[in-house]
């Protein structure tokens, strides 16, 4: 997509860190580290959400954050990891080209775990929000 700017990272008009690289996934250094090694792990195609991918890409997406984070493990060996993304504005997602955080972790660097971005489970109880599914 024409202003996007991971679009733009993927036709190379735009430099990056390649950590990892196959047909339909780019994985890069963030341009703002949050740990050693911080990095994204975008669909070469645009899609801003994982609901806008398509299924076949969608099918490769783990295996290639499994081998972006497996290089990650062989060049850096940090203690774990964090990885995930922000999906929408709520989400806290910013550029809106879907991409997966890979932030490598090391025993006392002072950071959190998932349970740290938000705890505000509302009113309803489990019981009733499971209901919901029926
Ligand atoms: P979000 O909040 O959308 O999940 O995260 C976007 C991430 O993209 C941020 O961590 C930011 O540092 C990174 N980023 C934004 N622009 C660039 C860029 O041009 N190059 C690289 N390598 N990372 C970028
Ligand atoms: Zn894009």
């Amino acid at each position: 997509m024409k202003d996007c700017i991971f679009c733009k990272i993927v036709a190379k008009e735009i430099p990056n860190y390649t950590v990892y690289e196959d047909n339909h996934v780019l994985a890069f250094l963030d341009i703002h580290p949050r740990t050693k090694g911080h990095t994204i792990v975008i669909p070469k195609v645009h899609a801003e959400t994982i609901f806008d991918l398509n299924e076949e890409i969608a099918k490769d997406l783990l295996p290639s954050v499994k081998k972006t984070a497996e290089r990650i493990e062989h060049v850096l060996q940090p203690d774990g990891y964090n990885i995930g993304w922000n999906h929408g504005d709520a989400g806290g997602q910013d550029v809106p080209h879907l991409h997966i955080h890979i932030l490598p972790r090391w025993e006392g660097d002072g950071g959190t775990n998932m349970h740290g971005i938000i705890h505000n489970p509302g009113a309803m109880n489990v019981d009733d929000v499971a209901k919901l599914f029926v």
